[in-house]
C-alpha cells in the first residue's frame, strides 16, 4: 500500500470556509503540489467558495505553467505569481483575459503589452525580502504606463513568515497612494494588521493571498499514513540495508512504504536538528548520535528511527527490542511537510 494522505473532507470544508469568511478579499493561493493536496483540488474548491458568495473571485497560483490546471476548474481571475518576464510562455488565447500578470521590472511592461495589449497587470514593489520587486521610485513612471496601456489591478508586496511588515507596508503606502492603486496585495499578514492598514487607508482594498493557513490550517483534518510492508526480526552483529550495516543491538527491522520518491527526507520534519538536541543524543548515547536520525513515521505515537537513508519508494526502520512489533498491512502514521509531499493516493473521507 502507497503513502495516502486521507482528508476528512467535512472538517477540512468547514474550516477552508470558516476561513474565507473570516478573511475578508481573500485570495487563496495553490501552487507547486497544491499543498499536498493537488491543484485541481485546489481550484474546485476555491470554485466553491466563490459560489458560496465569500467573494474570492481570484486564485493565485506559482507559475505559468500552473495556469491551465486551474483555469478549467475555477471561472474567476487567475493571478500569476512568478513575474513575467520575456521568456514567460504565450497564454492561451481563450483564458488571456482572465489571467494577472505580476510585473516587478519596469522594462517587462512594455514588452508585455506588445504581446499581449491591455493585459492585466500588478506591480510588484521589493521588500525586505528582495526577491523580486521594483523600488518605489520605478513604481511611479511605470504604474503611469500600467494606467494608460493596461488594467492596471494593483501593488503588490511579498512578505517573509516573520513578521515586522505593518511598518513596512506603511512605509510603502506613499508610493502605493502615488502611483494611484486602488489595490494592494499582501501576504503574511496577521488579520490584526490588516485591520489596522484598513482602518488607515480607507479608500485602499488590501488582499491577503494565503495558502498554509487557509489549505493546512486545520491539521487534524489530515491523517498521512505508510503502510508495513514487511518486518525482519534483526539480532545484534546481523547485517542489513544497501550498505550492509551491522545491527548494533538487537530489535526489529521494519519495512514501510514512502521514500525519496514522495519527498520523504532524513530531516524530521519539525527541527530535532538543532545542534543542542544533536548534543544531549550525544549525551544520552542515542542511536542519533551514531548517525542514525529520527524518522517522520510514527508507531503508536512514538517517533520511529531509519535504520538507513530511505530509499525511492521504501524507508527501512529500526524498531528496538521490547517495542511492539506492528504487522505486515498495518498502518503508520507519518509526519511530512505537505508542500514537499506527494502521496500515492488522497483519500476522501466523510
Ligand atoms: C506562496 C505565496 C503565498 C502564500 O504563502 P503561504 O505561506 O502558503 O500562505 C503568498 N504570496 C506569495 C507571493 C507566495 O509565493
Amino acid at each position: 500500500m502507497p503513502l495516502k494522505l486521507t482528508v476528512d473532507s467535512d472538517r477540512w470544508r468547514k474550516h477552508v470556509q470558516a476561513f474565507a469568511e473570516a478573511t475578508p478579499g481573500l485570495v487563496p493561493v495553490a501552487k507547486g503540489n497544491g499543498y499536498g493536496l493537488t491543484l485541481r483540488k485546489l481550484a474546485h474548491q476555491t470554485e466553491w467558495l466563490n459560489e458560496l458568495g465569500t467573494g474570492v473571485d481570484t486564485l493565485a497560483v506559482g507559475t505559468y505553467n500552473e495556469v491551465w490546471e486551474v483555469a478549467t476548474r475555477f471561472s474567476g481571475s487567475i493571478y500569476v505569481l512568478t513575474p513575467w518576464r520575456p521568456y514567460s510562455p504565450e497564454i492561451n488565447p481563450e483564458i488571456a483575459d482572465r489571467v494577472i500578470h505580476t510585473i516587478s521590472r519596469p522594462e517587462d511592461l512594455p514588452l508585455l503589452l506588445e504581446r499581449q495589449p491591455n493585459a492585466r497587470v500588478i506591480l510588484e514593489l521589493v521588500t525586505s525580502m528582495r526577491r523580486h520587486g521594483m523600488t518605489p521610485s520605478d513604481l511611479w513612471p511605470t504604474s503611469a504606463i500600467a494606467h494608460e496601456r493596461a488594467r492596471f489591478e494593483g501593488v503588490t508586496m511579498h512578505f517573509g513568515l516573520d513578521g515586522g511588515s505593518l511598518a513596512e507596508v506603511r512605509a510603502q503606502m506613499d508610493a502605493v497612494v502615488g502611483a494611484e492603486a486602488t489595490t494592494v496585495w499582501v501576504s503574511h499578514l496577521s488579520a490584526n494588521e490588516l485591520a489596522q492598514l484598513r482602518a488607515s487607508y480607507g479608500d485602499i482594498i488590501f488582499r491577503p493571498r494565503v495558502g498554509t493557513g487557509l489549505w493546512l490550517g486545520d491539521r487534524g483534518a489530515l491523517t498521512v499514513t505508510a503502510t508495513v510492508e514487511d518486518v525482519h526480526p534483526l539480532e545484534r552483529g546481523y547485517s542489513y540495508g544497501y550498505r550492509g550495516r551491522s545491527a548494533l543491538r538487537a530489535g526489529h527491522l521494519v519495512v514501510a512504504s514512502g521514500g525519496t520518491a514522495h519527498g520523504i527526507g532524513l530531516e524530521a520534519p519539525l527541527g530535532d536538528t538543532h545542534l543542542r538536541s544533536r548534543a544531549l543524543a550525544v549525551a544520552r548515547g542515542g542511536l542519533d548520535a551514531m548517525g542514525q536520525s529520527r524518522s517522520p513515521y510514527t508507531l503508536d505515537g512514538k517517533a520511529l528511527w531509519f535504520a538507513e537513508p530511505p530509499h525511492m519508494q521504501e524507508s527501512m526502520l529500526m524498531l528496538p527490542s521490547g517495542a511492539r512489533v506492528p504487522a505486515v498491512g498495518e498502518e503508520l502514521e507519518v509526519r511530512v511537510r505537505y508542500t514537499a509531499t506527494s502521496f500515492d493516493e488522497i483519500v476522501l473521507d466523510g
